[in-house]
């Protein structure tokens, strides 16, 4: 049974083998769907409660 995995930064699921992952220097796995995510989450630093594209736009 493979675990489903969502993305770091819009928390949408990624199917199995898709999606890409990073590792931060704290050991800090991200996994992202999309570039988009990728790139909104490590060079944009945005927020993704705050980013209207996201499964967790305007939650706590
Ligand atoms: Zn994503």
């Amino acid at each position: 049974m493979v675990k489903k995995q969502v993305c770091s930064f819009c928390r949408n699921e990624i199917e199995h083998g898709r999606g890409t992952m990073r590792i931060l220097n704290d050991g800090t796995i991200l996994i992202f769907c999309c570039v988009k995510c990728k790139v909104a989450m490590i060079e944009h630093k945005k927020n993704p409660r705050k980013t209207k594209w996201t499964k967790v736009y305007g939650t706590q």
